[in-house]
């Protein structure tokens, strides 16, 4: 690879945060030893906790050791990594505090700059503006954008209005670490790079898509930020939202950024707005209550300290319409919850019936096609085939069979979501991330739900902690005649 291309000044904000530690720190390592990052690059960790570079290289190691995953910690490459470390003192607010970073990137005016913005995005507006005061942004710079973008579409215009005053839109990556899963780039392989599935892709052949999000963990010491987003803004209109976009999209021209953004774009402004009357028939929200994680008595989202009362969601169920010629008349059923009886994150295509089956008056059960895209917490495709049973029996057998789609590409090194979107912005590769007008149409379709939430009119159901969800995300799917993929 062009390692002028890598050669790059990397500042992350928010540096001694929980996300540099567990996701940016390990990225960049493995990006550093695997030759994706030239040498010559630097890695400058903003912390308002004055240190020296040697105290910072060691907390760094520390934490290496403890979130890399697979023993991939290795004293000889940490030798190697840790020449790139560096740091700055920074407290956001104060403009004078940025001179410590400006004098190192002023060193190489010309080299690429990303700044990696691990902050609250209460933050955004004045570290660009204080970047800029500095004259810290160059042709050459990009910002990178973590989520949340607001909470609802009118503070996610605050937030990009703000940053657009000191970074062109081309600069801006809003990053979405789900488009970073190999599966879920896998999608796209999967659509357009195989002829088979292209005449099946439409509402002559798919009955409906399921994509669901569960994780088994509760709000772990975050009650504070959860609080203010819940599960629709935290889960279902961005992570979700994009999920379903890579599965609804039409095939872009190329895999140019704004190709296959244009296309997501289409989706999200085909999705059916909902009336009251859909609101009340076609979406669930939930908290959890105490019940058992891991065999353990765990409390509910309304008990412990520091928490108040609360009608923040901890699960939503939706069933979403696509208003277009392929989509017509199939329901894509979405669902993401905390404290679920298991970590499991899936797409799960459902195909129609053969028109006519041969084997039904058997009173056996002829099971549908499948297509299952699971993402957490292994990623792997299935396609679910009807298959005979062997054997001498009088009356043929079927059996559904799974066949794995993916299992001969093996790597030595399965990089992590972060690892792939890190290298696209060193890159200046946007195609992963979001693109202004994407996050505005998600928000304009999840606000008229959360304000309809916002008005009660949908009651808050409760579920047991270590369950499926409430018994009312059951009836929404079953109300059509269907049922959830794991039921
Ligand atoms: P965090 O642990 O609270 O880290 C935020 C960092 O910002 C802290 O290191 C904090 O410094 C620093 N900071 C706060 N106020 C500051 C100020 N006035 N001046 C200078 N530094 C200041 O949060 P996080 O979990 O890393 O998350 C960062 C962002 O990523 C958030 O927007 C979050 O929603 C998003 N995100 C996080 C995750 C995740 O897994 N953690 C996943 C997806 C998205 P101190 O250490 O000195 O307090």
């Amino acid at each position: 690879m062009d390692t002028m291309e890598s050669l790059c000044d990397i500042t992350i904000f928010g540096g001694h945060g929980d996300l540099a530690f567990r996701k940016l720190m390990p990225a960049l390592y493995h990006l550093s030893n695997s030759g994706y990052l030239d040498e010559k690059s630097r890695i400058i960790t903003a912390t308002r906790v004055p240190m020296s570079n040697d105290e910072h290289c060691d907390l760094v190691k520390s934490k290496l050791k403890e979130f890399l995953s697979d023993d991939a910690f290795e004293e000889e490459k940490f030798e190697y990594f840790k020449v790139q470390l560096h740091v700055v003192t920074i407290e956001f607010d104060i403009l004078e505090s940025y001179r410590g970073l400006k004098a190192l990137l002023d060193e190489y005016p010309e080299r690429q700059r990303v700044n990696y913005l691990s902050t609250a995005p209460d933050f955004f507006g004045t570290i660009c503006k204080s970047m800029s005061n500095l004259e810290l942004v160059t042709p050459q710079s990009r910002v990178v954008l973590e989520k949340p973008i607001g909470r609802d579409l009118q503070s996610s215009r605050v937030i990009n209005v703000e940053v657009l005053k000191y970074f062109t839109e081309s600069q801006i990556y809003r990053i979405d670490h789900y488009l970073g899963k190999d599966t879920v780039q896998n999608i796209m392989a999967l659509r357009f790079s195989n002829r088979f599935f292209m005449p099946l892709w439409n509402s002559n052949h798919i009955d409906h898509v399921q994509i669901t999000v569960a994780e088994s963990v509760g709000v772990e010491g975050r009650w504070g930020y959860y609080d203010d987003y819940g599960a629709m803004r935290d889960m279902v209109q961005n992570h979700l939202m994009q999920l379903l976009c890579l599965i609804a999209m039409e095939p872009p021209c190329s895999l140019d950024a704004d190709s296959v953004r244009d296309e997501k774009v289409k989706v999200l402004r085909s999705l059916r707005m909902m009336t009251p009357a859909d609101i009340e028939q076609k979406t669930v929200r939930a908290q959890y209550a105490k019940g058992s994680s891991d065999g353990k008595p765990v409390p509910g989202y309304l008990e412990g300290e520091g928490v108040e009362e609360s009608t923040t969601e901890t699960f939503a169920a939706l069933r979403v319409d696509i208003d277009n010629w392929r989509w017509n008349g199939v329901p894509f059923y979405l669902r993401s919850g905390k404290r679920m009886r298991r970590r499991n994150s899936e797409i799960v295509i459902h195909f129609k019936g053969v028109p006519h089956s041969i084997f039904a008056n058997q009173g056996k059960c002829i099971w549908e096609n499948k297509l299952v895209i699971a993402l957490q917490p292994k990623e792997s495709i299935h396609l679910q085939l009807m298959n005979k049973v062997p054997g001498l029996s009088e009356q043929m057998m079927l059996k559904p069979v799974e066949l794995e789609l993916n299992t001969p590409l093996k790597v030595a090194h399965k990089p992590d979501a972060y690892e792939r979107l890190l290298l696209d912005v060193i890159r200046a590769n946007p195609t992963l991330f979001m693109r202004l007008d994407e996050v505005e149409a998600a928000w304009k379709w999840a606000d008229v739900i959360l304000e309809g939430w916002a008005e009660d009119m949908v009651p808050m159901k409760s579920y047991s902690a270590g369950t499926d969800g409430p018994s009312a995300a059951v009836q929404l799917i079953a109300r059509s005649g269907r049922s959830w993929h794991d039921e």
